[in-house]
């Protein structure tokens, strides 16, 4: 007898009973031995049912006569002697080996995981955080201030009288504007770095004094607040928050480290830098606002000039917060010169310059 030998296991069908046997591959026909060369099966390989071919397992061939026979096949050189004699390779296992499959898969995965992070995932987080109770949104916005007041705010140190005028003016634009938009106004310092105003989740919006201070008119300052009402109005804040927890859960499926999720919380909290998307959408809506409350746009855009000179000279590193997110202060003017036309071309024609009914920009 010739053609190449393996050892194995042989089930006869009828007892749970394993014999050492010896396969025989040759030719198209498959033999199997007995460890004293009787011969206990013999058929040709299209008429056996061959198990799939995968690492670490046995190889299973199945006998027309209800035998089987397992062979280890540690090297593969037994799958190699039964695909030379004929054995069928599945579709599956043809399409693993060829190397361009296995490379439009992973350019797939990487498309869908592409997909899922750019467009499932803020879509996920908007119906989240639009779902979320009120009070745990609250909640969220309180725990940040707090730990905001205890390691980078101080009480404000501008006149009481400004903090009620403000207020006063913001409520009652905010209630023309986008009266259905809770919101909560925190007056704060921050030494070193406080030319900035930013939104917490549920609807806390804190103003810092040296924004107050290069603003130099209310108009502006009113500006910068529909800017962060408008982050309130879409709940940009708690976006952000799920978007990041989404990206830690999807990083952990893939990575397999779920505690990387809870420990990114904190860090999220801690820097809610919004996405150029949101930004723009903040400002749509100051400017929406500004135009319901019948206030000119003008002082909001040389606010943005006066910050644009400072940005210049300073370090890129110590640029205020309000501007370091995208979009450019360039791109901000530019809109709201536009706007600025606007408002000009409606004051020269013949009707007085009334904003525009029903331009409130809250969703
Ligand atoms: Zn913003």
């Amino acid at each position: 007898m010739s053609g190449a030998r393996f050892p194995g296991v042989r089930f006869d069908g009828r007892s749970a009973a394993a014999a050492a046997i010896f396969l025989r591959v040759e030719g198209t026909s498959l033999t199997v031995e007995a460890p004293d060369g009787a011969v206990l099966d013999r058929d040709v390989i299209r008429r056996t049912r061959l198990s799939e071919a995968f690492d670490h397992t046995p190889r299973l061939i199945g006998f027309p006569s209800g035998a089987s026979v397992e062979v280890e096949d540690p090297d593969g050189r037994c799958g190699r002697a039964l695909e030379d004699a004929g054995a069928a390779v599945s579709p599956v296992v043809r399409l693993q080996r060829w190397w361009p499959a296995a490379v439009l898969a992973l350019a797939g995965l990487v498309a869908l995981l592409g997909v899922t992070y750019f467009k499932g995932l803020p879509l996920a987080a908007r119906w989240a955080a639009f779902a979320l109770p009120a009070r745990i949104e609250q909640r969220m916005g309180e725990q940040v201030l707090l730990a905001l007041d205890k390691h980078y705010l101080e009480p404000s140190r501008l006149a009481p009288q400004y903090g009620q005028r403000i207020s006063r003016k913001f409520a009652e634009a905010a209630a023309k504007a986008a009266p259905g938009v809770e919101y909560r106004l925190e007056l704060r310092r921050m030494p070193g770095r406080g030319v900035n105003a930013f939104a917490l989740p549920g609807g806390t919006i804190v103003l810092l004094d040296g924004l107050v201070n290069v603003a130099d008119s209310d108009d502006a300052v009113l500006g910068v607040l529909g800017h962060e009402l408008g982050h309130v109005a879409h709940k940009h804040g708690t976006r952000r928050i799920f978007q990041s927890m989404g990206v830690g859960i999807l990083a952990g499926l893939i990575w397999g480290d779920f505690s990387g999720t809870a420990a990114s919380v904190p860090v999220v909290l801690g820097t809610l830098q919004y996405s150029r998307d949101f930004e723009r959408e903040a400002d749509a809506f100051a400017i929406a606002f500004l135009r319901t409350s019948g206030v000119s746009t003008r002082h909001l855009r040389e606010f943005f000039i006066r910050l644009e000179a400072r940005e210049e000279r300073k370090h890129r590193g110590s640029i205020p917060d309000f501007l370091s997110t995208h979009p450019s202060t360039e791109e901000r003017i530019e809109r709201l010169d536009a706007e600025v036309h606007k408002e000009e071309a409606a004051t020269k024609s013949a009707r007085p310059a009334l904003p525009e009914p029903g331009a409130a920009g809250s969703n």
